[in-house]
């Protein structure tokens, strides 16, 4: 695929992630359901029409952005300089979950010293005004910021590959849980359960009301996902505590949970996202399909990849040997011209990121090579033929 049609997908998927992330719970809250939710209001006022309008409209540039960003990061030669990697075996599946979390962990750091850097009154007008036009946010706010902040908003991806390994797994669902907590953050709607006041989280995570109260003070409360950095360095909203424990005793009446009401669902919520993430990571075992390129001395090849109902790999490896070849090889023209054609058939993964067991098969000299496939740490192939005592390899690159 090309650079644009990648970017454009990204794009849309972006936009589409907006519309149905900020949508649903806006049709929630905001239209259908706006009567049975009047107690988990957190201002009495609901914002006005205008307001979401102006809120999708600055989204949409943060969606540009975000969209920019990640495919530069992604699908142009920068990725060889991130960690990320794509076979799942490489690190323990339970890196998976973790490096999710540091991922949140980092963010939050990043993004509350960026943001209380935006709020210095030289800087605020170019940087954070437009996010500050909502002061009683909505779900549309989520994405709504001027150029540089949405700049520097996206900036944490590039941050996050290149200091933490993260297969795109971790990646996607770290984008998709940062996305929703933002979503809930500015829901205008606390709808925490009422368990989480006495259980420690409270004291680690953030509320609704807790990013409302930035928005409606203009100050304080400058973390995105953790409490720890504003107790830490004095900025928390003093009255965040009474804020939150007013709308929760409108909800549920101001009765004590007894323990057991506590940790029951906590100890749940623990359990279904162990068993989400897990499921997530085993789903994707290690897998060598796909499109690779090679660049060995004798010139450009391409490979193709694929595993078949048996479990064995199958595939096709051309050699161009002239740059006129390598062009018609990679425009699919495949027997033209001297380019060399090799079947690969029957790989057998052995374990340890080996293939084993399998012959590369040149049709024009009926040659049988035996060969073993490795997958490399950096996720790079390493092919090699054996043939009459001699062997020789070849490294092919994923082709993206
Ligand atoms: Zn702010
Ligand atoms: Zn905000």
């Amino acid at each position: 695929m090309e650079m644009l049609e990648k970017l454009a997908v990204i794009l849309i998927s972006s936009g589409f992630r907006y519309f149905i992330f900020a949508g649903i719970p806006f049709l929630i809250f905001y239209v259908i359901f706006k009567k049975n939710y009047r107690k988990n209001r957190i201002q009495d006022k609901s914002p006005k029409k205008e307001r979401f309008f102006n809120e999708i409209k600055g989204s949409m540039m943060t969606i540009g952005v975000i969209s920019v960003i990640a495919s530069l990061v992604l699908f142009t030669s920068f990725r060889e300089s991130t960690l990320v990697y794509e076979n799942v075996d490489d690190y323990s599946i339970w890196w998976i979950p973790v490096s999710v979390l540091l991922s949140l962990i980092i963010h939050d750091t990043y993004f509350y010293f960026m943001h209380r850097f935006s709020h210095h009154k030289k800087i605020y007008r170019f940087v954070h005004i437009t996010h500050h036009k909502s002061t009683n946010p909505s779900p549309w706010t989520s994405y709504s910021f001027d150029f540089v902040e949405a700049v520097l908003e996206n900036l944490i991806l590039v941050i996050l590959v290149m200091i933490l390994p993260l297969h795109p797994i971790a990646l996607l669902s770290f984008g998709l849980l940062s996305f929703i907590i933002n979503i809930y953050g500015h829901l205008g709607y606390e709808i925490m359960p009422r368990w989480f006041r006495s259980s420690f989280l409270f004291k680690i995570i953030n509320t609704s009301v807790y990013h409302n109260l930035h928005h409606k003070e203009f100050n304080g409360n400058y973390a995105l996902y953790f409490r720890w950095w504003d107790r830490l360095l004095g900025t928390e909203n003093k009255s965040y505590t009474r804020e939150y424990d007013v709308i929760q005793e409108r909800r549920f009446g101001n009765k004590k949970l007894k323990r057991k009401q506590v940790i029951i669902p906590g100890g749940l919520l623990i359990i279904v996202t162990l068993m989400l993430s897990s499921f997530g990571s085993s789903s994707n075992s290690t897998s060598i399909s796909g499109d690779w390129i090679s660049q060995g001395e004798d010139g450009k090849a391409i490979v193709w990849i694929y595993k078949s109902k048996n479990g064995k790999y199958y595939g096709k490896f051309i050699k161009a040997l002239d740059p006129e070849q390598q062009k018609q090889v990679e425009e699919g023209l495949k027997k033209k011209g001297k380019s060399t054609l090799y079947i690969l058939k029957g790989f057998v993964y052995s374990g340890n990121h080996k293939w084993k067991d399998g012959t590369l098969f040149a049709p024009s000299r009926k040659m049988h090579i035996n060969g073993e496939i490795t997958l490399l740490k950096s996720g790079k192939l390493k092919v090699t033929g054996y043939y009459m005592g001699m062997s020789k390899s070849y490294l092919w690159t994923r082709k993206i």
